[in-house]
């Protein structure tokens, strides 16, 4: 099954500065702000900081990270 979860981060719009939800599939892709309507890149690194930013870019890394290196779990186990 691919894993087609939608994981999303929480970014500002630039142009209004408000909180917008993009999903992690849109990274680096256009997307609007759902707002103003601006168009922006969605590129997840946001400067300001919130639990849920922080929380939901940690999922997407592991996810990257699990999939990269699903099969390299040997001693890697972090007590
Ligand atoms: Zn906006």
């Amino acid at each position: 099954m691919p894993s087609n979860a939608t994981i999303r981060f929480s970014q500002s719009c630039p142009t209004c500065g408000r909180r917008i939800q993009v999903r992690a599939s849109m990274l680096g892709s256009t997307v609007a702000c759902q707002h103003c309507q601006a168009e922006f890149i969605a590129n997840g690194m946001e400067g300001e900081k919130s639990q849920v930013d922080e929380n939901c870019r940690l999922m997407a890394r592991v996810e990257k990270a699990l999939q990269k290196s699903s099969a390299q779990s040997a001693s890697t186990t972090i007590a």
